[in-house]
């Protein structure tokens, strides 16, 4: 298990695979150095804990935002359960490892660090509000400061959640849910005599 952890962010990420479970298995697999707290299935908004949410998991990777860095020290990772950037093949979209998508499921859209547009696996309503009913949770039980898409933390190496994500309206119905809880008492100890 990883080191412990007090939550001061939310970083969201999608698995680029095409279930759920195969995300869960690639990530409880030690040798995939992989891991994130949550896994957000698209069909029916099953949410899975892998990692306890005061403990580090591997989801972020080299990373930065507004000074920190590192965020796997401070963010809770969740994955959302969506294939992400689509590439267009024989006249249909497919995930990377050949998953055909229907066009119905596929947002064109381009991305903010790219220039042209790409096709991106949609997020399902179900799955959303899975996500919606975490986040709620999570500003209730810790100081989260902001919540983050993966790109913005490590720009020009990672482009999830991606533009099919809606970040901004994630954002508002989290505020909207009142303050974050504020930290502890062990957590301003923490920061003001380090760890
Ligand atoms: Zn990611």
């Amino acid at each position: 298990m990883g080191a412990a952890m007090a939550p001061r962010f939310v970083v969201i990420h999608y698995t680029a695979g095409t279930t759920a479970a195969g995300a869960i298995g690639w990530m409880c697999d030690p040798a995939s150095k992989v891991s994130a707290h949550l896994v957000i299935d698209r069909t029916n908004g099953a949410v899975t804990q892998l990692v306890p949410f005061d403990r580090i998991a591997w989801h972020a990777g080299r990373s930065i935002w507004q000074g920190t860095d590192d965020l796997n020290r401070c963010a809770i990772g969740i994955e959302l359960d969506n294939a992400g950037k689509l590439e267009r093949r024989d006249g249909g979209w497919r995930s990377t490892a050949g998953v055909a998508i229907p066009d119905a499921d596929v947002v064109v859209a381009t991305h903010a660090a790219e220039t042209e547009p790409a096709g991106w696996h949609r997020f399902t309503p179900v799955q959303l509000a899975a996500l919606d009913a975490v986040v709620l949770a999570l500003r209730a039980a810790y100081p989260i400061e902001a919540i983050l898409g993966h790109d913005e933390i490590a720009p020009g190496r990672k482009l999830d959640p991606g533009p099919a994500f809606p970040i901004a309206a994630l954002r508002a119905r989290a505020a909207a849910g009142g303050p974050p809880a504020p930290p502890s008492l062990r957590d301003r100890l923490r920061a003001l005599f380090g760890r």
